[in-house]
């Protein structure tokens, strides 16, 4: 892997108390053993798509990064470091079409008062078949209620934090059953996110997609996507939904920045249309954001 595909800048760094920019290799270790990022999982994250080395949906990305922060009761990210380091990294990463940066923050060294952050980037895989021929989903209990974000906000549903074991762990189940991906559904039955994607559900000229209130992470591509959908005939509207309105959907995605738009063509092991057409628009539209 060549420096160009997988650059590192350090943010934060154990010995210093104001972040600055430090380019590192990331072919070398980097991170102390002690860091509870590695220890832990204590700490947040964001994933960007950048686009022949324009960072995508940046200012919603560093938006949701601050809000994932303040949910942990970390030290609130230095907005302009981020971005100069999102943007270092983005311009190493203009020769290819599809790449994706990752921010990361973490509480730091075990028993230092100061936190690590860093940025890194490299190429895309090919999502090609996923967008085109869609996913097979099984529909998973994530063991929470709806309210679980107002009952017990120390669950931190709906921040990016660096804990996604358990959304690994989703998708292995997945794959066990015989498909690609996950809808997680609360306890009282409604339906959530995927462990790394939002849902979207078409219904005649309607486009829902689940209240964050749900404790699910605020997408940026569904944002996107909500903000151009009047120019396509759709009404976007933030609603509950259940399995049953999915599995009476005309189409359902899963979209998230990097694969983007992928349609959902099994809800588990029932066929669901896949929309070609919409689908291509959508992602057309979500590869040619400069911003
Ligand atoms: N929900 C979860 C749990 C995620 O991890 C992600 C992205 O990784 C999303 C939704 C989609 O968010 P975005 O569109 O901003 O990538």
């Amino acid at each position: 892997m060549t420096l160009a595909q997988h650059l590192l800048l350090v943010v934060h760094s154990g010995a210093e108390t104001t972040p600055h920019l430090v380019e590192a290799d990331a072919g070398l270790p980097q991170l102390a053993v002690m860091d509870v990022a590695a220890t832990r999982g204590d700490g947040i994250f964001e994933t960007l798509s950048v686009a022949s080395g324009h960072p995508q949906a940046l200012e919603a990305h560093l938006s949701r990064f601050e809000r994932s922060a303040r949910m942990l009761d970390l030290p609130a990210p230095d907005r302009g470091v981020w971005r100069d380091a999102i943007l270092a990294v983005a311009e190493r990463l203009a020769e290819y079409e599809e790449s994706w940066i990752k921010t990361v923050l973490s509480r730091g060294i075990e028993g230092q008062p100061l936190p690590t952050g860093w940025v890194y980037g490299t190429v895309s895989p090919d999502f090609r078949r996923e967008r085109t021929e869609g996913l097979g989903v099984v529909l998973l209990d994530r063991g929470y209620r709806s309210d679980v974000a107002q009952s017990s906000p120390w669950l931190l549903a709906g921040a990016k934090t660096l804990s996604y074991a358990v959304n690994r762990a989703a998708v292995r189940e997945a794959q066990r059953r015989g498909a690609d991906d996950v809808i997680f559904v609360s306890t009282d039955g409604l339906v959530l996110e995927g462990p790394t994607s939002t849902v979207l559900a078409k219904r005649g000229e309607r486009l829902s997609t689940p209240p964050s209130e749900f404790g699910i992470l605020p997408g940026t591509t569904q944002d996107d996507l909500f903000h151009a959908a009047s120019d396509w005939g759709l009404e976007a509207i933030v609603e509950p939904l259940t399995p049953d309105d999915l599995r009476g959907a005309d189409a359902v995605w899963l979209v998230s920045s990097v694969r983007h738009a992928a349609p959902v063509r099994a809800i588990d092991g029932a066929a669901m249309t896949v929309d070609a057409a919409l689908t291509a628009t959508m992602n057309g539209f979500l590869r040619s954001r400069r911003s």
